[in-house]
């Protein structure tokens, strides 16, 4: 069996990727570890069943929110729904434009993928200045959805990303 601390140390950096200048977390070798899989998503349900609320829908962004969230909804028996890139996801949608380092982005979701009033988990990779997370949660609040929590394996903590969410933020790794 893992510790979260084993599982921590399993996120390597990759330096001047993708780009000169960017040191680059990267997660996946915690899923060569099934184990250490366990791990990691055992810990996340605590803390989540640690914020004493109810919660009805996990939300995964595009795209490495998609390795953790599932398995997160899997374990609290709740919905998954993701967040994705603009002209991804079919039929009616609900779209947000934020601003990146270069230009703007674009991000959707189904419409049907919450309902009024459902409680919801944010989940990601990864929280850098809080631009991607930030839009995830207005489209969430579009669908009339309340974000209870944004949880993310790492935290770039210098870039203050906190400062531009709503919602309490968890972060298992802060660098
Ligand atoms: P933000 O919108 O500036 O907070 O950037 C967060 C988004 O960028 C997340 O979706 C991350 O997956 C991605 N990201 C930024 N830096 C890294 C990294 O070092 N490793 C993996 N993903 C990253």
């Amino acid at each position: 069996a893992y510790t979260i601390e084993q599982v921590k140390a399993l996120v390597r950096e990759f330096v001047d990727f993708p780009s000169k200048g960017i040191v680059f977390r990267d997660i996946f070798p915690i899923f060569r570890e099934p184990a250490a899989v366990e791990c990691l998503v055992s810990h996340f349900v605590e803390r989540i069943q640690a914020t004493g609320q109810q919660i009805d829908v996990v939300v995964g962004l595009d795209a490495r929110g998609f390795l953790l969230g599932p398995l997160i909804a899997l374990r609290l028996g709740v919905s998954f729904a993701p967040v994705r890139k603009g002209g991804k996801l079919p039929g009616s949608v609900a779209q947000v434009t934020y601003e990146k380092e270069y230009g703007a982005d674009v991000f959707e979701m189904e419409a049907d993928s919450l309902t009024k009033g459902q409680r919801v988990v944010i989940v990601d990779d990864l929280l850098a200045t809080g631009g991607s997370c930030g839009a995830a949660e207005e489209l969430v609040r579009k669908l009339g959805g309340v974000v209870v929590l944004d949880a993310f394996i790492i935290r770039l903590a210098e870039l203050n990303g906190d400062k531009r969410l709503e919602a309490p933020v968890y972060a298992l790794i802060d660098c």
